[in-house]
């Protein structure tokens, strides 16, 4: 059994712009990283294109459709200050989607022990009918609903660790107690949402963390909060949305984790798929803007994966 990577060229060509943080650099940090000697065991997959009907699980068709003529030809549309369309975005977010799909599909065939999507756009501020945040499509919540409504899985799990709130992943999830979501998230910080007291039908978990928060909070929110109530739900299937801003050297944000605390919470994940989905576990890039701090927080949160 074996961790599966999933990428596509097409990811470097959503090009959001010269000075935007969420640059074609960070898809080459990821990837230069896990070229290193240790990923050699990892087995190595185009992404699929995403189909407009998986989207429509998590989005509506009139968005993914509307979302998709705003691809300008040439230069940029702006979808808001922060969210840019380039020619190469469709193109680019229906291949971060489709690894998602693609894994998950893997993941449940017992194909693949587990995956890793190295892909850009980011998917977990995408609400079902809106772009924003750097996101244009959800990938994450599209293959969980995926996982749902193709394979019959009764229970599927997201856990974020991204600095961010994944309020896109949140609205899609709120009403559905076969979905569970659960984040720790710098606050106040973008987008704003992502309170405690935000509990869905009691399958949201929130855990702000206040700025200047590290390891010891971080791996304390896990094991006190977070980790008991994704126990409690049992998944039989776990998604990850990976995204490695919550780094001390983030320039986003303010939490001061390092690359150990990337290792550790994947390995009390897997732990948790191990006891609830036989290790089912689908992971997904979502941010981190410091290259260094991004590829060498990928490659060890990657290693804990081929380690299960
Ligand atoms: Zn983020």
């Amino acid at each position: 059994m074996t961790t599966w990577l999933y990428t596509h060229e097409a990811c470097f060509a959503h090009d959001p712009g010269s000075h935007h943080p969420e640059s074609p650099a960070r898809l080459k940090a990821v990837l230069d990283a896990l070229s290193d000697q240790a990923f050699a065991g990892l087995v190595r997959r185009e992404a699929p294109r995403a189909a407009v009907e998986d989207l429509a699980l998590a989005h509506s068709r009139r968005f993914v459709e509307a979302m998709l003529k705003a691809i300008p030809a040439t230069g940029h549309a702006a979808i808001d200050a922060d969210t840019i369309l380039s020619p190469g975005s469709g193109e680019a977010a229906l291949r971060a989607a489709g690894a998602v799909i693609a894994a998950v599909d893997a993941v449940l065939a017992g194909e693949a022990t587990n995956a890793f999507c190295a892909v850009r756009p980011p998917g977990h501020h995408a609400e079902a009918e809106r772009a924003m945040g750097f996101c244009l499509f959800n990938s994450v919540a599209t293959g969980a609903e995926r996982a749902r409504h193709r394979h019959g899985i009764e229970r599927v799990a997201v856990v974020d660790f991204d600095v961010h709130h994944g309020n896109g992943t949140q609205a899609i999830f709120a009403a559905d107690p076969h979905l569970f979501y659960a984040s720790t998230h710098q606050w106040p910080l973008y987008p704003g949402t992502g309170a405690r007291g935000e509990t869905g039908v009691g399958n949201l978990v929130n855990v702000p963390l206040r700025a200047m928060a590290g390891s010891r909070e971080f791996r304390q929110a896990f094991s006190d909060i977070i980790l008991p109530a994704l126990d409690a739900f049992a998944p039989e299937l776990l998604l990850i949305s990976a995204g490695f801003d919550a780094h001390r050297d983030d320039p986003l944000a303010q939490l001061m984790l390092v690359e150990a605390d990337y290792a550790w919470v994947t390995e009390r994940l897997l732990e948790s798929a191990a006891r609830h989905c036989r290790g089912r576990v689908v992971s997904s890039l979502e941010g981190g803007y410091d290259l260094t701090a991004l590829g060498a927080s990928a490659a060890a949160h990657v290693a804990a994966l081929m380690a299960a």
